[in-house]
């Protein structure tokens, strides 16, 4: 399978890390920045590094992007040429765009000028710290998307030897039971009739807000 080739606009923070962290999973990187020193310091690490001002079409019609699989563009101080790249390398073709906002506002016109995704890595990060530090009693969970998570949950005492019937957590909570723990059994696919005890542990999809209430009420 050929390699996956990806081009970086922006070398602050996150869109080092970004660069970085595909160069090393075996992508093809191609890092574009305006200031020569970044370049510099990243030449070693990723495929191309190229010093040049992402708003500018020309040059960038020279980078040969058409064929690349995604651009990431990290330059989310400055709206204005956020917004030029955005367009200019959809022109080009490429067919995934993500681009790193500040504002909700600011995503709003992105999205309009064509980026597949918008990302505010600050305020995301923010949240799942938050979240996380909450959970501090869930023994496990995956986030799958920023308003929702899997996890392992352990029941109130007031589910005690009731069925998931009785419970009605999907609409009293939202929250799909998708597993109950007994002991070492694991009971995949619980039927409604299934009756849960204080010991067991329950692994769930639910909405993080609903989850976050469980866990102040199991406290
Ligand atoms: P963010 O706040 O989105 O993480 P930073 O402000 O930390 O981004 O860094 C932005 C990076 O993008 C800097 O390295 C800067 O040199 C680079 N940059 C800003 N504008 C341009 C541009 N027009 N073309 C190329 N690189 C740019």
């Amino acid at each position: 399978m050929d390699k996956k080739e990806f081009v970086v606009f922006g070398l602050g923070r996150f869109g080092w890390s970004v660069a970085t962290t595909l160069a090393e999973s075996g992508c093809e990187v191609l890092a574009v920045d305006d200031n020569e020193d970044k370049i510099k310091d990243i030449a070693d690490i990723v495929t191309y590094a190229v010093k040049a001002d992402a708003t500018d079409s020309e040059t960038l019609s020279t980078l040969g992007l058409s064929n690349f699989d995604g651009a990431v563009i990290a330059m989310s101080e400055d709206l204005e040429a956020s917004v030029m790249a955005t367009i200019l390398v959809k022109e080009l073709g490429i067919p995934y765009v993500l681009v790193k906002a500040q504002t909700d506002l600011h995503a709003k016109i992105l999205k309009k000028v064509g980026a597949d995704m918008v990302v505010f890595p600050e305020k995301e990060t923010g949240m799942r710290v938050a979240h996380n530090l909450i959970m501090g009693n869930f023994f496990d969970a995956v986030e799958l998307s920023s308003t929702y998570s899997l996890m392992e949950l352990e029941p109130l005492d007031e589910w005690d030897g009731k069925s998931l019937k009785d419970l009605n957590l999907r609409s009293r909570y939202k929250l799909n039971v998708i597993g109950i723990k007994q002991d070492d059994e694991l009971n995949i696919n619980p039927d409604a009739d299934d009756y849960i005890t204080k010991n067991d542990v329950l692994i769930v999809i639910g909405k993080n807000e609903i989850l976050n209430k469980l866990k102040i009420l199991k406290n």
